[in-house]
């Protein structure tokens, strides 16, 4: 990048309230330093906006080594589901179940996610799930902000492909890191929000709903979770 460009970006990002970084080095995935060319099937690929399908998409963070999380994984865990489907549900990370399996929510959470899913008449042959890290972190301990900030680009670019008209934000996590917002999860439930990138056309309906795993140790929050559920289904009916 030239010089004068470097100047431009610099002043877009001050004047755009930009004033501190939390990584030191830009995500290698905007680059092309994490390919991994052993198997010659990426090397067309630079930069994960290059990626057009969801099989480049999987072998590439199948590949990725951006987040030390992958190196305690049994599993890279992409997706479960219709990749057709105009609905995606979005979680936080892979728990035990879920690394044994390769497959996001097949545990007792996801056991939770298939009724909640069922009460508004759909299934996963009718939805699409993935979460923003691939990798389970340690004892389930909740992803830092660096390890989210790594593997953003994965689900950004997940999103893409997808293409759905409706995003369902399980949890806080998931909800914080794609809604790009500090708000706690018990602030940004109940209303619509919209996913923006510039990669789409239009902008995403979006609802943000308690996790799962936190309705199985706070039941009292089910109600809440119906009612955002109902929501839902009035969009998609
Ligand atoms: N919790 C999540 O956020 N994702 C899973 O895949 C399983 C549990």
């Amino acid at each position: 990048m030239s010089l004068k460009l470097e100047l431009k970006n610099l002043t877009f990002m001050i004047n755009s309230g930009i004033s501190s970084f939390i990584q030191d080095d830009p995500n290698p995935i905007y680059n092309n330093k994490i390919i991994n060319d052993k198997t010659n099937n990426y090397s067309k690929i630079n930069s994960i906006s290059d990626i057009q399908t969801l099989s480049e998409l999987k072998e590439f963070i199948y590949n990725s080594n951006v987040c030390a999380l992958k190196n305690n994984a049994i599993h890279s865990v992409f997706s479960d589901g219709n990749p057709s489907s105009k609905i995606m549900f979005i979680g936080e990370a892979p728990g035990a179940e879920e690394d044994k399996y390769g497959k996001p929510f097949v545990g007792r959470a996801g056991k939770l996610l298939d009724k909640m899913v069922a009460s508004i008449g759909l299934d996963r042959d009718k939805i699409y799930i993935s979460n923003v890290i691939p990798w389970r972190p340690p004892n389930n301990r909740q992803p830092t902000t660096e390890e989210i900030l790594q593997c953003l680009p994965f689900i950004q670019r997940h999103i893409e492909i997808i293409n759905p008209s409706i995003i369902v934000l399980l949890g806080g996590t998931a909800s914080k890191a794609l809604l790009t917002t500090n708000e706690g999860i018990t602030k940004l439930r109940g209303t619509w929000h919209q996913y923006n990138s510039l990669a789409l056309s239009n902008p995403v309906l979006t609802r943000a709903i308690f996790h799962p795993a936190f309705l199985l140790r706070s039941p009292q929050f089910k109600k809440q979770t119906w009612e955002d559920l109902q929501e839902i289904q009035k969009k998609i009916s």
